[in-house]
């Protein structure tokens, strides 16, 4: 069962639709966003009232970015141990949070978009959690309950805007590496976290033109999906819907001189979770 939001040639306004492997069903009616069904059922489990909603032929839609425009994107930096050494950087001792705008995000089966400012564009799959309740200090052993969805983010990165100089410190330009318009997938759809036995226990694989590049496991985190949920919840207060990606496995691009170009197609496949498939386009 996969939550997914989608539109038609002939009407461009993104619906919220339930899929539960053999038919689709228009929840649109009654909800209009994500959030307004994570508000009735934080758990993303309905008990089958889906199936009073009008079923909508797959042929004549395309599927959009399954989260709702408003909703944070929070991303962590370096959250997998044999990244950060790929990276040349040390393991972090803290979480390293960043956000996303909105205009960065493309659905499933969007192109990425290749920018003229870069010549170094790069994949990182990673497992992302939907929020399904209200968080706000929230403890690591109750942070399980706060977790509705999951869902597949490719977290692409332009490597030659990634640091810049301040003074003579080298930090972090998280703006024009991984904020740049539809740079970054996310999708294809989000679905009940109770529908897999241990989200950190998933599998994790990217493909760039057929290639395996990235064979991770979501049991390789530094900061687990509920320690980040404790430490952003400390801090800010996350709302049903909001997006939390919890980093990238080994087996990027760009620390082997591999970058994206016009023509490439890259997929993402997280276990129990789906698979996330975009073309590379020229901007
Ligand atoms: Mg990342």
């Amino acid at each position: 069962m996969m939550l997914v939001k989608f539109n038609t040639a002939a009407d461009k306004q993104s619906r919220l639709a339930l899929d539960d492997g053999t038919a689709l069903y228009d929840l649109s009616a009654r909800y209009p966003s994500l959030r307004s069904f994570l508000e009735v059922y934080p758990d993303l489990q309905d008990g089958g009232a889906y199936r009073d909603f009008p079923v909508v032929a797959r042929d004549v839609i395309r599927c959009t970015i399954p989260v709702d425009e408003g909703s944070h994107i929070y991303l962590v930096g370096a959250n997998y141990k044999t990244h950060a050494v790929e990276a040349g950087l040390d393991v972090p001792l803290t979480p390293v949070i960043f956000q996303k705008p909105s205009t960065a995000l493309v659905g499933g089966g969007e192109p990425i978009l290749l920018p003229p400012i870069s010549s170094q564009m790069d994949y990182e799959g990673e497992l992302a959690v939907v929020i399904g309740r209200t968080a706000s200090r929230v403890p690591k052993s109750e942070a399980h309950r706060y977790v509705a969805g999951l869902t597949i983010v490719n977290d692409v990165t332009a490597r030659d805007l990634q640091w810049v100089m301040l003074g003579k410190n080298r930090i972090v330009d998280w703006l024009s590496s991984k904020s740049l318009d539809k740079s970054t997938p996310i999708g294809p759809g989000v679905v009940p976290a109770g529908s897999v036995p241990d989200i950190h226990r998933l599998g994790i694989k990217t493909w760039l033109n057929g290639n395996l590049m990235q064979d991770g496991n979501t049991s390789m985190m530094v900061f687990s999906t509920y320690e980040l949920i404790e430490f952003l919840s400390a801090r800010v207060t996350l709302r049903p819907g909001d997006v939390i990606s919890t980093g990238t496995p080994y087996g990027v691009g760009g620390f082997r001189n591999i970058f994206l170009k016009p023509g490439d197609v890259l997929e993402v496949q997280i276990e129990g979770v789906g698979k996330l498939t975009n073309p590379i386009l020229q901007s």
